[in-house]
């Protein structure tokens, strides 16, 4: 969503870091329509600067749902949580796959799942037809 150059050498070090898969929902960007995109994990208006601890490998949807947001509420707790941060915590800690449906297992985890939106009917379908 940021307009700051980011240098082809992070790039590459973003993309090979995360297997060329997207950090939230683990698309993977070969099989993905739209190109994939670097996420300011701190969006850049909050302070988050261009520097590889705070940047993250995207698929489109995650990046237009998550858009600059830090966090959001959890359903079950009713509280602000923040969302899941792929550089500082563990995808399988907090996600888990089953029948081509993440599932938010912490208060971060579903969150996330939540805001952006990994479990639309377009999403679920999307993951069936690439790893059926
Ligand atoms: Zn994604």
């Amino acid at each position: 969503m940021s307009k700051t150059y980011i240098s082809l050498a992070l790039r590459r070090l973003v993309t090979e870091r995360a297997n060329d898969q997207c950090e939230y929902c683990r698309l993977p960007a070969n099989l993905s329509f739209f190109p994939h995109e670097l996420d300011h994990i701190i969006a850049e208006k909050h302070g988050g600067q261009t520097i590889s601890e705070n940047l993250a490998l995207t698929c489109w949807r995650c990046n237009r749902h998550k858009g600059s947001d830090l966090g959001s509420f959890d359903l079950h707790t009713k509280e602000f949580c923040f969302l899941f941060n792929p550089r500082t915590q563990s995808w399988s800690e907090h996600f888990s796959l089953s029948h081509h449906h993440i599932e938010g297992l912490t208060p971060e985890g579903r969150t996330t799942v939540k805001l952006l939106q990994l479990n639309t009917s377009e999403r679920i379908a999307e993951r069936k037809r690439l790893t059926p």
